[in-house]
């Protein structure tokens, strides 16, 4: 992210420079961090809110972890329930948690949920031991370039994503790299 941010590829989003020492690690985001809890909800077409909706289903479920490990399991004092809302990154939390890889669109993509997903997560204060492994690599993109090939501007090409050509960053209307993409089909 560091190169990527050098290199200007993040076009305005200025907000990106900032505060990178709580989005790499999130004990500085959140004080006592020692696990991330990470969901994923599919895309919802109906226009709602998703931050709103991935939320409130967070907040059930921290009510039920507080309920079974106690109220000290989360920060007393500092936000720990992100979507989309905080520096931190979501997909890389995604990808330690086994949700899914990245493709050669950059975005997050789920085995059998595909791109078109919410991450939402819980920061919480007690180690948590997994057992989850990441996809193997046959299920990553192999051979497949058709993202590369359907993007209008070229903003995925060479092996990175540039943001001050890609549509969606513009005028928010560009889906076509997870249209096309098998994974979403
Ligand atoms: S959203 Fe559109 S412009 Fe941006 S990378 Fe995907 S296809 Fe290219
Ligand atoms: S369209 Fe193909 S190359 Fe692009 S992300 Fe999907 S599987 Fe990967």
């Amino acid at each position: 992210m560091d190169e990527w941010l050098a290199r200007g590829l993040h076009g305005n989003m200025d907000y990106l420079e900032r505060n990178r020492d709580k989005r790499y690690d999130p004990s500085v985001l959140v004080p006592g961090a020692q696990t991330v809890v990470v969901c994923l909800l599919h895309f919802d077409k109906s226009g709602r809110d998703y931050h709103r909706t991935v939320k409130s289903l967070l907040y059930k479920l921290e009510a039920r972890l507080k309920e079974e490990f106690g109220e000290d399991i989360v920060s007393q004092t500092h936000q720990h329930i992100f979507c989309d809302s905080a520096p931190m990154l979501e997909r890389r939390w995604c990808v330690e948690a086994g949700l899914g890889f990245i493709g050669k669109n950059h975005q997050l993509i789920h085995p059998t949920l595909g791109s078109l997903v919410h991450p939402g997560e819980i920061v919480i204060n007690k180690p948590v031991p997994i057992s989850n492994t990441q996809y193997p690599i046959s299920e990553h993109c192999a051979d497949c370039q058709l993202c590369l090939e359907a993007c209008p501007t070229g903003a995925l090409r060479n092996t990175v994503w540039d943001a001050t050509q890609c549509i969606a960053y513009t005028t928010h209307h560009c889906l076509e790299c997870q249209n096309i993409c098998p994974f979403n089909l």
